[in-house]
């Protein structure tokens, strides 16, 4: 029999807009043994994971909870609950999550209606309004930071004018949780989806959802007890089933619920994880938080202007936890990133679509979000840059952004 090596990952400076480098005691928790299900304790843990969840979230809504599943599954499980066939949909795409979006709600059965807007822009609300006058639609799904493009979509008056038509406003906030501002109750999201490897800086395998009570009614009236657990009180609701017996609100609901009523086995190490990076979240409290993000973005930006580099996008709307950067005339995108990877063991991305070539994107997300990390980046980045042809300033860019932090302190 071949023999396998123990995996032994080389050390990396994860500055990708995700996965990014989980904190130190997401790790450790992780490796804390196995409870029971329904162990007091392992319940207990879930609940305290909801209370903090609504504190990152911004929302008293109760449905506030976990699904075993990376964020596009949260997504999935947020839409097929919320969105039942037939059912009308908008959705503003400025990007590739946006289309995702779509394609979800394709299967899910809802009629689609796109808005599509050039990558590296975001809407004006009066867009979404106008849409919403000509035809009356069960919701408006909506993407808030749009990773492929680093564009952040204001929601505040979307929120606003969603409820004025009388339309759900179902958000993927999967990239800005815990990193910039989400405040699902203040802007009126119906419900909002992110996930664990981003801004939460745990690792991939887990998605936090909430929803208020107008999709909880939804969810209500398809909810469907398995025949094997059922008793006489669960009668069936009067909308079609969710398709998913795993992806499924009510049942979720129900096992999350007081009533613990069995579905899947909850992934006990991944409770860990999300329990300790929420945690580290209360801790650290989300203002000094979204500041801390807005500084290292700042000096980020800074370094990378004074080496020569442009960014890319309609600069008011970038997001704080992604900048991405210009290719330059003439230089290969795959040589840039695969020398920082090799040589400097520091990960950064490319785009999709329209972009793919033309543009690499930094992540400065949760834990990797740290000066050490922005200062050795470009240090690293104008090295390589000059390695590949690029002419770039050398000596600016760790300098500008040294500046900005000193500049912070005064
Ligand atoms: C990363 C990302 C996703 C997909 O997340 P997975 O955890 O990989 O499923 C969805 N939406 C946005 C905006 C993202 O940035």
């Amino acid at each position: 029999m071949k023999t396998y090596k123990q995996i032994n990952p080389s050390p990396r400076t994860l500055m990708t807009p995700g996965p990014v480098e989980a904190d130190p005691r997401v790790l450790r928790a992780m490796s804390a043994h196995i409870l029971g299900q329904f162990d007091p304790e392992f319940t207990e843990l879930m609940n305290e994971t909801m209370e903090m969840e609504r504190y990152v979230f911004q929302t008293k809504n109760k449905q506030t909870y976990l699904v075993d599943t990376t964020s596009r599954g949260g997504l999935e499980t947020v839409l097929t609950g919320a969105i039942c066939p037939g059912d009308k949909v908008l959705i503003p795409a400025f990007g590739r999550f946006g289309y995702l979006l779509a394609e979800i709600l394709e299967r899910c059965g809802a009629k689609i209606t796109l808005l599509e807007r050039e990558w590296g822009t975001v809407f004006d609300p009066q867009e979404i309004e106008d849409a919403l006058k000509k035809d009356s639609y069960k919701a408006v799904a909506c993407i808030h930071g749009e990773t492929s493009t680093s564009m952040m979509q204001p929601l505040e008056e979307i929120g606003e004018i969603c409820e004025r038509y009388g339309a759900l406003l179902i958000v993927d906030a999967v990239a800005t949780l815990g990193g910039a501002e989400v405040k699902v109750d203040d802007w009126k999201l119906s419900a909002c989806i992110s996930g664990t490897q981003k801004c939460i800086s745990a690792p991939s395998g887990s998605a936090l959802i909430t929803y208020n009570e107008k999709i909880e009614e939804i969810v209500k009236a398809r909810k469907r007890v398995e025949k094997g657990i059922r008793t006489a009180d669960d009668v069936a609701g009067n909308l079609a089933a969710i398709p998913s017996n795993y992806l499924d609100l009510g049942q979720l609901e129900d096992y999350w619920s007081p009533r613990r009523l069995n579905h899947h086995t909850e992934a006990t190490s991944m409770q860990y994880a999300v329990h300790e990076a929420l945690r580290c979240i209360v801790e650290e409290t989300l203002e000094a938080r979204f500041a801390r993000h807005k500084l290292n973005d700042k000096a980020l930006t800074a370094g990378l202007r004074a080496m020569g580099l442009t960014i890319f996008g309609d600069l008011e709307h970038k997001m704080p936890v992604v900048t991405a950067i210009n290719i330059p005339e003439g230089a290969d995108g795959k040589a840039i990133r695969g020398m920082l990877l090799n040589e400097f063991g520091i990960e950064i991305a490319t785009s999709f679509g329209p972009l793919d070539g033309k543009i690499l994107r930094i992540g400065n997300m949760g834990y990797s979000s740290q000066k050490r990390n922005i200062l050795i980046l470009l240090g690293a980045l104008e090295a390589v840059m000059k390695r590949n042809g690029v002419k770039v300033s050398t000596g600016e860019a760790v300098n500008a952004a040294m500046d900005v932090y000193a500049d912070a302190e005064k």
